[in-house]
């Protein structure tokens, strides 16, 4: 344990929700000597909670005049009876972020003493884990110490300390930067913002604001590397670039742009760090295929550059990026079909990005809508040669996207479309000669069906080797 986490000693907070996160910083407040009330809705959270030897009470039970903060975990919704009470009695509300965050201000604040790691956070709709795993690849391979984690992976109370010259490469959701109000970062990410989580922000410019937040407390010594590539993301780069509070690198795929980064047709191009403008080729890897994946790619060579490293290092980092899984993953790649599981293509624009980067393609979709806006991913690419849909949505998917395919099944299940959509793939190409595309990118969320994103790609991909193993693939 950091000797930063002595300051917590006799300090007072009330932590609710007990999942992965709240109980990392549950542990830590306690290991740390801190005054720890916990609580969670859930009886069977609160046993384990009570077996670990915390305190539990709900917020009527507390003695309010002691208490720091109220550490709430991300997920749960700002209607919570706890968090109006926690408002109605003027305490603070904070994310086990802010509070890890705060630790290490005073050193942070002190730019003569001792040196500290540096924070880095990226946020965007979409593309979060990807460049953040992206990211710690290409710098632990140069051999920087990174802790790695926050919305994704290890929560940062449970990251381990870098050391004074490594740094925290921080995830970060919506969520969690709702939560935050101090949060410094060296350097931070916006790569995107389209349509989700409106159930929890309420609206687009709300949502919006929450990204915002990332770079709320920059200074002129930090920078922040922006999209311009969609309407939100781009009124957030022209407010940061009025103020003039840090500095601020525009990012795009779409369009060239003078002091910033970019990448057209597969090569970036650095017209900030690099007067020479220097170009690196995104397109030899696959598991950097489609424009959304360059636009990863920039933001981890912006970061990986303010970190010092050299052009040979990034781009070998970038040619040895392996992916994610359920991430535009490989299941499967013959003569005939590619089959890819992007289970994790959760909303629309991930699904829209996703098909505009396979040629020819049969499609499997569905689930549980977040946004029943399906028109957005209309007009369909004319890549797109048939539709299976399942789950909830799958009728009103058929409905709004079948005038735009050659071929629409409504399949209701992952049984019942993964074997047609590989027999509609290899007639294809028996037909034409060319490799199909077989992509499950289901543009919904997964509960409907599953448990979560993993579990559906999981249990896609078994269906996959399952008729692979029985012969009735190619
Ligand atoms: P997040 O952590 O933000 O959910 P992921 O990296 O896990 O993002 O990717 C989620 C989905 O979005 C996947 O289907 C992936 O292929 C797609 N995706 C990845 N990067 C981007 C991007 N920059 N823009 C749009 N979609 C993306």
């Amino acid at each position: 344990m950091s000797p930063l986490f002595s300051t917590l000693h006799s300090r007072s907070f009330y932590l609710v929700g007990l999942a992965r996160s709240g109980l990392a910083c549950a542990r830590a407040l306690q290991r740390a000597g801190a005054d720890v009330v916990v609580w969670d809705d859930r009886d069977s959270t609160q046993q384990a909670a009570m077996t670990e030897g915390f305190t539990l009470a709900p917020p009527e039970q507390l003695d309010t005049t002691t208490l720091d903060s109220v550490i709430l975990a991300p997920g749960i919704p700002l209607t919570h009876p706890i968090v109006q009470w926690a408002h109605a009695t003027g305490l603070e509300i904070i994310s086990d972020l802010e509070l890890f965050f705060r630790l290490y201000e005073p050193e942070r604040g002190d730019k003569n003493g001792d040196k500290t790691p540096r924070f880095i956070g990226i946020t965007g709709t979409n593309g979060k884990s990807t460049t953040t795993v992206l990211t710690t690849h290409i710098l632990r391979q140069a051999g920087l110490s990174v802790s790695c984690g926050g919305n994704l992976g290890t929560a940062v109370f449970d990251l381990p300390d870098p050391g004074p010259e490594g740094l925290y490469l921080l995830e970060l959701s919506s969520y969690q930067l709702d939560l935050c109000h101090r949060l410094n970062l060296d350097a931070a990410v916006l790569l995107n913002i389209s349509p989700d989580h409106l159930e929890r922000h309420g609206d687009m410019s709300k949502y919006s604001a929450a990204k915002a937040k990332i770079f709320a407390h920059q200074t002129p010594s930090d920078i922040a590397f922006v999209s311009l590539d969609d309407d939100f993301s781009r009124q957030i780069f022209d407010g940061l670039n009025s103020t003039g509070q840090q500095q601020v690198v525009p990012l795009s795929v779409t369009t060239r742009v003078a002091r910033g980064l970019f990448a057209v047709a597969g090569t970036l191009h650095d017209d900030y760090f690099d007067s020479r403008q220097k170009t690196l080729n995104l397109a030899q890897n696959p598991a950097l295929i489609g424009t959304h994946n360059h636009q990863n790619a920039l933001a981890a060579y912006g970061i990986c550059r303010v970190l010092g490293l050299t052009d040979t290092a990034i781009e070998r980092g970038l040619q040895s990026f392996s992916g994610l899984t359920h991430r535009q993953e490989p299941v499967l790649n013959t003569a005939a079909l590619r089959v890819i599981n992007d289970s994790k293509a959760t909303n629309i624009d991930s699904a829209r990005r996703a098909l505009a980067s396979f040629d020819p393609v049969v499609w499997i979709a569905g689930g549980q809508a977040k946004d029943k806006n399906f028109h957005r991913l209309t007009p369909l690419p004319s890549s797109v040669k048939a539709g299976f849909f399942i789950g909830e949505c799958a009728g009103q998917m058929a409905q709004e996207l079948g005038k735009n395919l050659p071929e629409t099944t409504i399949s209701h299940t992952l049984e019942q479309a993964v074997q047609p959509a590989l027999a509609t793939a290899e007639r294809l190409y028996r037909t034409t000669g060319t490799q199909v595309n077989v992509l499950f990118s289901p543009a919904c969320a997964s509960f409907d069906q599953f448990h979560s994103f993993e579990e559906r790609g999981d249990h896609f991909k078994a269906l996959v080797h399952h008729y692979r193993s029985k012969g009735s693939v190619q």
